[in-house]
């Protein structure tokens, strides 16, 4: 029989706290707002809970997408960002593949190529926001030009600094525009980083996804989380909050993630449109037809 999962309110145990961030303080391996009832054997419960929250997602997926046929502009966007290995492929697969494929817009940033150089770090962004009725997922997104860019200084030190209210602005903007954005920092462990780059390594089948550049970023841990702690904290607004979810557990980051999603949307309350025709009048033409 289908489990009805209850709705949990993660959103308050997970948003990143205002002012000075310190993720130190939050345990990779810990797995806030998990029942007890998970005891037992929490990896099977939360992944049926995932597949259960799923058919929420999918439903109001199609809500927002038809809406959007009605005429309304609303639209969504999942930010994932993480450290290497951080699961933002395996959450995008698990958690965002629970939805109808044609109404998700997911759009992966790696380097800039020159041409997109060219532009102000934001142009690319905007180009891949999904339209009325979609949720787009990034997969990394604009604070890479607040994290790397910063780690590996690749702009002057005022172009940066001024980086976080163009981003402020950028999302205060985007949420008039009715788009609602959920920004998720992926926390794992530098130990679990070791683990999943020691696993990419080992097996054939996931060596496609090592890059021996990998160990130089790894090499410069406290360097990324020093601009992560920034960007949590410069940039975390309630048009754009952010949300760190324990990630070391697989299954609890899909879970977290999921809830997430599910509250979010579910606040939004998209609608079907009312049909500018009448239906039972259009039945009985179907009728005459037959
Ligand atoms: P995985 O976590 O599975 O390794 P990935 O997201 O690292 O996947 P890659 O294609 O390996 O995917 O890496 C993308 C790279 O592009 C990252 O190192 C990221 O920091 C970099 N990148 C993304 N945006 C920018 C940017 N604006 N400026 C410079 N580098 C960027
Ligand atoms: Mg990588």
């Amino acid at each position: 029989m289908p489990i009805e999962p209850e709705r949990r309110d993660m959103r308050k145990l997970l948003r990143a706290p205002t002012g000075a961030v310190d993720l130190a303080a939050i345990e990779p391996k810990s797995t806030p707002g998990l029942p007890d009832e998970a005891d037992d054997d929490p990896k099977s419960w939360a992944r049926e809970q995932v597949t259960a929250i799923g058919e929420h997602l999918s439903e109001l997926q199609e809500r927002l997408y038809a809406e959007s046929k009605g005429g309304g502009r609303r639209r969504f966007l999942l930010v994932l960002q993480a450290m290497d290995c951080g699961g933002k492929d395996g959450t995008v697969r698990k958690v965002a593949g629970t939805m109808n494929p044609q109404g998700l817009r997911v759009v992966a940033f790696g380097a800039p190529t020159q041409s997109e150089l060219k532009h102000p770090f934001l142009w690319r962004i905007r180009r891949a926001l999904p339209s009325a009725g979609l949720i787009g997922v990034f997969n990394r997104s604009h604070y890479e030009d607040v994290l790397i860019v910063k780690v590996h200084g690749l702009v002057p030190a005022n172009v940066l600094a001024a980086r976080y209210d163009e981003i402020n602005r950028f999302e205060a903007e985007q949420a008039r525009e009715g788009l609602t954005i959920l920004k998720v920092m992926l926390h794992i462990s530098r130990n679990e980083q070791a683990k999943r780059l020691a696993s990419r390594l080992a097996d054939p089948t996931k060596r496609w996804k090592y890059n021996p550049a990998d160990l130089a970023e790894r090499a410069r841990w406290d360097d990324y989380h020093a601009a992560y702690e920034t960007a949590l904290a410069r940039c975390n607004s309630d048009d754009a909050p952010w949300y760190v979810v324990p990630a070391d557990r697989k299954w609890y980051r899909d879970w977290a993630v999921a809830n997430l999603l599910w509250e979010t949307l579910d606040d939004l309350e998209p609608h079907y449109p009312k049909p500018d025709f009448d239906p039972s009048e259009e039945l009985r033409k179907l009728a005459a037809t037959t």
